[in-house]
């Protein structure tokens, strides 16, 4: 042992992480290659304590752990470092949070060193092609539903037992270590997360797959120039999407645009049962993840008109979408500004001083009637008051008797 833990000694088997894998797939595989259980790599060798794998890994990694990492198999530490989620900080979200939920991120529900929940997914067939097996970071990301590369929808539970994916429980309380890496094996029931069964690989549409490879594109890039708001930051257009997907989720007022979605597929509206607000999608398991992203990016297409119009024809106006406390970036607020407000005008503070100023310029009386009439919004008059409002295209409550004499 005492060759892996002199720090700033180069461990024998030192596998790179490969392409976009999570950390928590990446030490399995080193654990596995360097002949030792998980468990004991990760606390004599990384100086990690023993309840470690009781939390959330890849959101909350130890910094010590990550440059005993690198000193080890002689990766970049900022390479190590982005192995975790919360390198997404500034694409995905502007600031990430290593506590609490995140907005994207699917949760695991931890439950001692098990998982309770389905927020770990896998495509099948890029665990059967890949000469080293391992779990994408993006497979841990709520908007990836489907396998890009092989068009098919990904998976999120073992294919034998149903239960939540556990990849790194495969030498848990074994006396021998198998020569394979157990990393394609559920650690619940040991069946194989390659192996085939008829309800595998369905295949994703079509619009879909090139919807979510865009929302990957913008991950990748920081940046996209085809999807409203994220021509400078990606994070505002996906601050932007969540609040979308919210809506399209919610019981409210909302779900009439949902419902009028899904009628023009000629299908019926549903339910979502009761869960926490704060992660409602993205505890959801995997095709109903699909279903309102699919919903979703039909909202997004053609911006804003696609939007505006399922609004409008819903009967949903912006006091229905904004709501109080929640951040909204400028690409979506104004649409639903300009579009979907459906109040009488009303003058703001800033106008009213202006009109004032303008009066007092030019020796005019000022008054509270004179200022409104110069805003044309009332008077002292039902009258006059009349014509300052505007046809709602949305109204609301009983109807006006306006005509009555
Ligand atoms: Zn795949
Ligand atoms: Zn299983």
């Amino acid at each position: 042992m005492s060759r892996l833990t002199n720090s700033g000694q180069l461990w024998l088997y030192r596998s790179k992480p490969q392409d976009d894998e999570l950390l928590s797939s990446w030490l399995v595989r080193l654990a596995s290659g360097l002949a030792i259980k998980l468990q004991t790599f990760c606390t004599q060798i990384l100086g990690l304590h023993s309840g470690y794998w009781t939390g959330d890994i890849d959101r909350h990694p130890s910094l010590l752990a990550l440059s005993r990492l690198s000193e080890g198999t002689a990766v970049p530490l900022d390479r190590v470092k982005a192995t975790s989620l919360g390198a997404l900080e500034g694409r995905l979200w502007e600031r990430y949070q290593s506590g609490g939920p995140m907005e994207w991120l699917t949760p695991l529900g931890s439950l001692g060193r098990r998982r309770a929940m389905h927020g770990q997914q896998y495509c099948r067939q890029c665990l059967e092609s890949d000469a080293q097996p391992y779990f994408r970071r993006r497979w841990r990301l709520a908007f990836n539903v489907a396998c890009e590369r092989h068009g098919a929808f990904l998976e999120d539970a073992c294919p034998h037992c149903h239960g939540p994916v556990e990849f790194h429980t495969g030498d848990f309380g074994r006396r021998l270590l198998d020569f394979d890496c157990p990393i394609t094996r559920c650690g619940a029931c040991n069946a194989d997360f390659r192996q085939w069964r008829s309800s595998a690989d369905r295949k994703a549409p079509s619009d879909l797959l090139i919807f979510q490879s865009s929302l990957n594109e913008a991950l990748q890039q920081g940046h996209h120039s085809r999807l409203p708001g994220a021509e400078s930051y990606s994070h505002l257009f996906f601050m932007g999407l969540r609040h979308l997907v919210r809506n399209v989720c919610s019981r409210g007022r909302f779900s009439r645009v949902r419902e009028w979605l899904l009628s023009r597929q000629g299908l019926l509206n549903f339910e979502f049962e009761e869960q926490p607000r704060w992660q409602k999608f993205e505890a959801l398991r995997v095709g109903d993840r699909a279903l309102i992203l699919d919903l979703v990016s039909q909202l997004i297409q053609d911006w804003p008109h696609a939007f505006v119009r399922a609004c409008q024809e819903s009967k949903v106006s912006s006091s229905y979408i904004l709501s109080y406390g929640a951040e909204l970036p400028f690409w979506l607020s104004s649409e639903i500004d300009w579009h979907l407000y459906d109040r009488d005008y009303a003058p703001t503070p800033a106008e009213r001083a202006a009109v004032e100023r303008y009066l007092l310029n030019h020796g005019l009386a000022v008054s509270r009637n004179s200022i409104n009439r110069w805003l044309g919004v009332a008077s002292v008059s039902k009258l006059l008051h009349a014509p300052a409002r505007r046809d709602r295209w949305n109204p609301r409550g009983a109807k006006r008797t306006r005509d009555h004499n």
